[in-house]
């Protein structure tokens, strides 16, 4: 099957028939050419329902998870966005097609650069800032973020990121145990963090200072 006819089916099939109603996320997802942030052995793979390897213990994510973190951040266009996590550097691609400002982040610098490459074939490259370095610190130099995506499980919200939100801002991240989460939205407000109930997922641990030790 054609890649375009395949995104087609990922989104109606994996996204919206389960409840991804955001119309610019699955707009944005039926455009990013998924194939390109795979690697070459795992292509004809890269529409199914599943997380994916990429190298290094890591994995690209399901795309119904991509769909799930990106609906929670509620955006709109034009937003600043912190994405922990870059990974294959799909979820940042899909950032980019919705029109955010991307700043991104892996602690494998491997992944980084190949990341870079993705973003460049799929010509998303002007719109994402990859950088090396522990997400769960964020990007200071940067903040406030309108919103921040982590796409690695940690331990608990890691506090920097909340501190780095702009007010009304909106961060979703999985917490809980390295083995099982719960993909919580976490906005903040005036009176400290609001968190809204999530669903129950599995990610890759974050490894850093407010993540998991790492082993
Ligand atoms: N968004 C990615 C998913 C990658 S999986 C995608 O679309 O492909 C999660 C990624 O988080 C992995 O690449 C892992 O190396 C990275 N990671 C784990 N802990 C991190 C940390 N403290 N800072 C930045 N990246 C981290």
């Amino acid at each position: 099957m054609q890649p375009d006819l395949q995104r087609a089916a990922m989104v109606e099939e994996q996204l919206r028939a389960r409840g991804v109603e955001d119309e610019r996320v699955l707009e944005a997802m039926a455009t990013v050419p998924r194939e390109l942030f795979v690697p070459k052995a795992t292509r004809g793979r890269a529409y199914e329902d599943v997380a994916l390897p990429i190298g290094d213990g890591q994995t690209i994510s399901q795309p119904y998870m991509v769909g799930l973190i990106l609906s929670g951040l509620r955006l709109r266009g034009g937003e600043r966005v912190l994405d922990v996590g870059t990974g294959s550097g799909y979820q940042a691609a899909v950032l980019a097609e919705m029109g955010a400002d991307v700043h991104s982040i892996e602690r494998v610098p491997k992944l980084a650069v190949r990341a870079r490459e993705a973003l460049a074939a799929a010509g998303y490259a002007d719109r994402v800032e990859v950088r090396v370095g522990d997400g769960t610190q964020g990007l200071p130099e940067e903040a406030p973020f309108a919103a921040i995506a982590v796409a690695a499980a940690a331990p608990v919200v890691p506090p920097s990121l909340y501190g780095q939100l702009a007010d009304g801002g909106r961060l979703v991240v999985p917490v809980g145990a390295r083995r099982e989460q719960l993909l919580l939205v976490v906005v903040r407000s005036p009176e400290g963090p609001v968190a809204l109930a999530g669903v129950a997922c599995r990610f890759v641990p974050l490894v850093g200072a407010d993540g998991f030790g790492d082993g």
